[in-house]
């Protein structure tokens, strides 16, 4: 079964990334690129963290960065010149690829689970007026920038995340703000790498506060609160239909149920609310049960899979009880109101 999990762990920065810089400072204290300047000292260039000098390592052994002069420990040199490198792209820039807002809830209902999930696709969006390093009430945001004459906060994360207490402070100011992975751009990093990341780059991004989570939530949640009751009442009708005897489940839960429509099986799997959601597109009130569900549920995505043509309803319908008959056992109503059994 497929189960969606995106959890809210936060990814740290991963580790093992070039320590040495591709970005420094040249005289005039321009951030340049190492592909931009004269090879070794003739670069003329400092540490973007420590200051001291540096020299455009152009060779073929090694990607090209710039070596400190002195053996001085630097440690953050390459992440410093990144995030700076990152946020100058952005002051140059007007165009920002926003993050997919996904939410997801669960609930238990007992033993039952529902899960749900909504998620608006992020897209390109125009944006004027950046400005870095900006005050806003009690944090310093690396960058603001307006779209559709709002703020949007971007933050640049190279070597940390932001943390919760900045998280918390971003919710209580109301303001949307995305978060750069910028860390995930490796040591070949240039400018237009960097162009395209912030740009057109789906990955590597996620959004801090968007004022529209909360209204999702509360729709994912109500969708998990119905899955896992209806998961919960059909355990509950199938531990009574276990308990009669066959026949009299034949006759007796059929005719108490009339048109309605019912469903057993596990409604937290995606398959099983994809066959639900298909029923409803369809004839729905033809379907009574489906047992087993697991089987059946699989059954249904490997069906959907080879995008069966929408259009024919009827043919649709024979078709997808003809699959499922061979791996599970189904009751149907047929055109007639006669109520049909296909078994194994
Ligand atoms: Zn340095």
């Amino acid at each position: 079964m497929r189960i969606t999990s995106m959890g809210s762990a936060r990814p740290s920065p991963r580790d093992g990334r070039a320590k040495d810089a591709v970005f420094a400072l040249n005289v005039s204290g321009k951030l340049v690129h190492v592909s931009e300047v004269p090879r070794g000292k003739a670069c003329e260039c400092c540490c973007v963290a420590c200051g001291s000098r540096v020299i455009a390592k152009q060779g073929n052994q090694t990607a090209w960065h710039f070596a400190h002069l002195s053996t001085a420990d630097c440690l953050h040199a390459a992440e410093t010149a990144l995030h700076k490198a990152v946020k100058q792209v952005i002051l140059e820039g007007d165009v920002i690829r926003t993050p997919d807002l996904v939410v997801e809830a669960r609930v238990n209902v007992g033993p039952y689970v529902g899960h749900a999930k909504r998620c608006l696709k992020g897209r390109a969006v125009l944006y004027a007026g950046p400005r870095l390093e900006v005050r806003l009430g009690e944090i310093v945001a690396d960058a603001v920038v307006t779209t559709h004459d709002r703020q949007l906060i971007i933050e640049v994360a190279v070597e940390h995340p932001v943390d919760d207490e900045k998280l918390r402070k971003l919710a209580y100011m109301q303001t949307p703000a995305i978060e750069l992975e910028a860390w995930r751009l490796d040591r070949t990093v240039d400018w237009t790498k960097i162009r395209s990341f912030i740009s057109e780059s789906v990955e590597g991004r996620k959004w801090l506060f968007n004022s529209r989570a909360g209204q999702l939530m509360k729709e994912a949640q109500a969708e998990a609160q119905a899955l896992a009751d209806a998961h919960a009442q059909a355990a509950r009708r199938n531990v009574t239909s276990r308990d009669m005897p066959r026949s009299q489940t034949m006759a007796g839960s059929f005719g108490r149920r009339g048109d309605d429509t019912v469903l057993t099986g596990d409604w937290q799997t995606d398959a099983t609310t994809k066959l639900k959601r298909l029923w409803h597109r369809h004839r729905v009130d033809r379907l009574l049960t489906v047992t087993p569900s697991f089987a059946a549920a699989d059954m249904i995505l490997r069906w959907e899979e080879k995008d069966a043509h929408e259009g024919d309803v009827q043919s649709h319908f024979e078709s997808l009880l003809a699959v499922l008959a061979t791996i599970a056992h189904i009751t149907y109503r047929d055109e007639n109101g006669v109520i049909v059994e296909l078994r194994q």
